[in-house]
């Protein structure tokens, strides 16, 4: 039991990594004809389903055979469906009651689209055939509605959000003028007394099925390449994040039962021997934190009841008056690739300026979390603040790292690779 227990401790967070294979347009022309190493060579490889290798020959700059292990290591011939099967657990996770986040990490060209939303979804929701191609974001989406059809009907609703962070703002991207046209509408960000985060004015739209949720998505990325009031032209230059809030009408017994058995284990565990204090330290947390009120978050019309009126009850929703609320989280991450800052200046400044910043406002979080420090630096950053209830606490994160196996970006590889680390 001790050792569940510390399996499940250590699934807050999870490091997937994925390689994808060598693709036509890596053969560039080399400049200097005969240069060596060839840009195209393959020097990223994976060595088994957890470990993977780097074997760089860039001349001064020598890297040989560098081993790095994550929970799984998805290879070049991997599809799809193989890569979705492992996240799938994920899923389940939400329905018992916990926030859960998927993110994809890397450099512009590594496959983080590709991954989280498959290279075929435009064309496919304008009649073309649901493929093989698909990625996380229509895959978990169909299975999430499929888990929904087998509960009672009508016992969870679901909306979905659409947010851009770009330049260190969030902009909702359903957000339409008085004439129905989109319109760019930037949102604050806040964290609510249960510690939630909460993006102010951000528009949720309700959704009935996979294929309501996709056709927002199409209709959202088409307008996101093609309207200039909501954007800039490089999707690589902004955090995109997919959200779907599933509330559950009657309150999960189940899923309360879990978490309130699971908080107990943990506190339990923190009891035990000093040997294991970091991991004690965040059971402790996390007990604490399931067992407070965030476990239900208040329905908007439920009136708040303030402690001075109801001396005597509980200071936690009842359960009739509750809505249990979890949240779906998934994130296109901005290009990883360090952009030089010389030669650049004003608006071009300050959005490379940006990305860096938040990228590095991750790391600081994902480290600040892996070393169960007691301070985590969720506000350094508008993208680490509004992540902060999908990342941090009892939630479940998964940071599918997104590799290129070619010689010419190894210097990229290698920085993703580090993110990664740190982040376990
Ligand atoms: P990013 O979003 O990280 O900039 P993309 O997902 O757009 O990168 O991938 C760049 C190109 O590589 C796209 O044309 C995409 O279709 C292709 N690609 C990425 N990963 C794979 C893969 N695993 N298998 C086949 N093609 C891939
Ligand atoms: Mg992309």
């Amino acid at each position: 039991e001790l050792h569940n227990t510390l399996v499940e401790l250590r699934g807050n967070i999870r490091v997937h990594c994925r390689v994808r294979p060598v693709l036509p347009f890596d053969h560039v022309p080399s400049s200097t004809p005969g240069s060596w190493p060839a840009l195209s060579e393959e020097v990223v490889s994976t060595v088994s389903d957890d470990t993977v290798m780097v074997n760089c020959i860039k001349p001064g700059m020598p890297v040989h055979n560098k081993l790095y292990e994550f929970e799984r290591v998805h290879g070049p011939e991997e599809s799809q469906d193989a890569v979705f099967e492992e996240v799938k657990p994920l899923l389940t996770s939400l329905l018992d009651g916990y926030n859960v986040c998927i993110m994809a990490y890397g450099q512009t060209g590594s496959g983080k689209t590709h991954t989280m939303m498959g290279s075929q979804l435009l064309e496919e929701h304008s009649g073309g055939q649901p493929g093989a191609q698909q990625g996380i974001i229509p895959k978990a989406t169909a299975e999430f509605f499929r888990m929904i059809s087998e509960k009672p009907a009508d016992s969870h609703t679901v909306e979905v959000s659409v947010m851009e962070v770009y330049n260190n703002e969030v902009l909702d991207l359903l957000a339409k003028d008085a004439q129905g046209n989109p319109a760019e509408q930037r949102c604050d960000v806040i964290t609510t007394s249960n510690g939630a985060s909460q993006v102010i004015a951000l528009k949720y739209q309700p959704v009935r099925d996979a294929s309501e949720v996709m056709q927002i998505l199409s209709r959202v990325l088409k307008l996101r390449a093609h309207c200039p009031t909501l954007v800039h032209p490089d999707s690589s230059r902004s955090h995109l994040i997919v959200t779907l809030t599933i509330s559950s009408k009657s309150p999960n017994a189940l899923a309360l039962a879990r978490r309130l058995q699971s908080a107990k284990k943990d506190m339990q565990l923190a009891a035990q021997k000093e040997w294991w204090s970091p991991r004690c330290r965040r059971a402790n947390l996390v007990a604490r934190k399931s067992s407070e009120d965030h476990l239900f978050a208040s329905t908007a019309s439920s009136p708040s009841r303030s402690p001075s009126h109801s001396p005597c009850s509980s200071p936690r929703p009842s359960v009739s008056q509750a809505l249990f609320k979890t949240k779906l989280q998934l994130v296109d991450l901005a290009g990883s690739e360090s952009v030089g800052m010389s030669g650049v200046s004003g608006a071009a400044l300050w959005e490379v300026s940006c990305i860096n910043r938040s990228l590095s406002a991750l790391s600081d979080v994902l480290g600040a979390l892996a070393e169960q420090r007691p301070h985590v630096p969720y506000r350094n950053s508008k993208l680490t603040h509004l992540l902060q209830d999908a990342i941090g606490g009892d939630a479940k994160l998964l940071v599918m790292l997104c590799v290129s196996p070619t010689q010419r970006y190894v210097t990229e590889s290698l920085q993703s690779l580090g993110f990664g680390t740190r982040a376990r």
